[in-house]
C-alpha cells in the first residue's frame, strides 16, 4: 500500500505526467483538492474508486482515510494542483505517513507558473535582464517571514511570480512599488491552461484597476519584472562565437 502525492498540473488534463495518469487509473482511493484541481483529471479514475474532495476536509480526516487505506491495502492518490511542492501543504501529510510507516511517493507536476509562462510565451530568465525567478506570495492568514516580504524581494528586481494574492492586487502593487518603478510591466494570468484562461497585461501603475475591472479574484498568478519588456541580449548559449562541450564555435 502506498500513498502517492500527485501533482495534477495547472488544469489542462494533457499536462498530467504519464506517471500521474497511471497512478490515478490504478488508485482505489482518490483525495483531490477540489477547489483547484480540474475535475477532468478524475475521469481517469477506475470505476468504483472512492473519491474525496479535500477542500471539505481537515487534516485529521485525510489522515483517517490514509489509515483505513493502509488497513485495506488500498492504493491512495492524493492529488494536488500544479506541483505539490509549492503551497501544497504536503509536508504534514508526508511526515505523518513516515511516522505511521505508510509508504509514500511524490510525483511532480507542471506548476501554474510554468503554464503561465507558456501562455504568455515568455521566458522568465532573459540575459542582461534577470537570471533569477522568485516564487512567493503576499502575507495572509499564512504568514510570510518578515525577511522575505514583497517590498524586500521587489528591491532585488528579479522576475517574480506571486501566488495566492490576486484578491489583494492593490496591496501587492503597493508593496511591489517599494522596490520596482511604477512603469514595471505586470501580467496576471487567471486559470492558466484551462479553457476559461484569461490574461491581463499592464504596469504596476494600472494593473490594479484592470484586474478589478475584469473581476479576477482567485486562481490567478501575478508576474512582475523587466523580462516582460522583451528588451534583452541574445543568449550566449546559441551564439556563433560561444562554444561548449557539445558544440564548437561557428565563425
Ligand atoms: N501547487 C500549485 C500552487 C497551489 S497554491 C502550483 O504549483 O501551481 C494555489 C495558487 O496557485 C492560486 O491561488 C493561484 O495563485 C495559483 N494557481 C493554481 N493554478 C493556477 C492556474 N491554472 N492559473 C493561474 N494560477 C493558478
Amino acid at each position: 500500500m502506498t500513498v502517492y502525492f500527485i501533482g495534477a498540473g495547472p488544469g489542462d488534463p494533457e499536462l498530467l505526467t504519464l506517471r500521474a495518469k497511471k497512478i490515478i487509473e490504478e488508485a482505489d482511493t482518490i483525495i483531490y483538492a477540489g477547489s483547484l484541481v480540474n475535475p477532468q483529471v478524475l475521469n481517469f479514475a477506475k470505476t468504483g474508486a472512492a473519491l474525496y474532495d479535500s477542500s471539505q476536509m481537515v487534516l485529521e480526516e485525510v489522515l483517517q482515510i490514509f489509515r483505513e487505506a493502509k488497513r485495506g491495502g488500498r492504493i491512495v492518490a492524493r492529488i494536488h494542483t500544479g506541483d505539490p511542492a509549492l503551497y501544497g501543504a504536503i509536508q504534514e501529510q508526508l511526515d505523518w505517513c513516515e511516522e505511521n510507516r505508510i509508504q509514500t511517493e511524490v510525483i511532480p507536476g507542471v506548476s501554474s507558473y510554468q503554464a503561465a509562462a507558456a501562455s504568455l510565451k515568455q521566458e522568465f530568465t532573459l540575459p542582461g535582464v534577470s537570471q533569477t525567478l522568485i516564487l512567493t506570495r503576499l502575507s495572509g492568514r499564512t504568514k510570510v517571514p518578515a525577511r522575505e516580504g514583497l517590498p524586500k524581494l521587489a528591491r532585488i528586481k528579479a522576475t517574480m511570480v506571486i501566488f495566492l494574492s490576486v484578491q489583494q492586487i492593490h496591496r501587492v502593487v503597493e508593496e511591489l512599488k517599494r522596490g520596482f518603478p511604477e512603469d514595471t510591466p505586470v501580467a496576471v494570468v487567471e486559470k492558466a491552461s484551462w479553457k476559461e484562461e484569461r490574461k491581463i497585461v499592464g504596469t504596476l501603475g494600472d494593473i490594479g484597476g484592470k484586474v478589478r475591472e475584469a473581476g479576477i479574484k482567485r486562481q490567478a498568478l501575478i508576474i512582475v519584472g523587466d523580462v516582460l519588456r522583451r528588451r534583452y541580449r541574445k543568449s550566449r548559449l546559441y551564439d556563433r562565437s560561444f562554444e561548449h562541450g557539445f558544440r564548437k564555435k561557428k565563425v
